[in-house]
């Protein structure tokens, strides 16, 4: 099977619900293992282990909430980042920001 066909199979097989639930349990899962590791009492292994679960669930909500919209959405995210990168390291002039009276 492809991972395409693998996320297809996944939502036909347990449904929307428990992969958008299994979605949330990983990224908790992550967040434990990155705090743990931030705390000097992780381990890398596991940090990766859960990044990986994270992407799998990752590309599966992709699929399943449009992938051309999703993709879209992170090529004007990048964007973004690049941009506020740029000014971050003094290679672009930021925008003036207004100050609220
Ligand atoms: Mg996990």
């Amino acid at each position: 099977m492809t991972e395409d066909e693998i996320y297809a199979k996944a939502k036909l097989v347990w449904g929307y619900t428990n992969q958008a639930l299994m979605a949330v349990e990983e990224a908790s899962e992550l967040q434990k293992e990155l705090l743990h590791h931030l705390r000097g009492r992780g381990d890398t292994r596991k940090v990766v282990d859960e990044l990986a679960d994270m992407i799998i669930m990752c590309r599966q909500m992709r699929k399943i909430f449009n992938p051309d919209k999703v993709d879209e959405r992170i090529r004007f995210k990048l964007a973004r980042l690049e941009n506020r990168l740029e000014v971050a390291s003094g290679q672009k002039e930021g925008r003036k920001r207004r100050r609220k009276m």
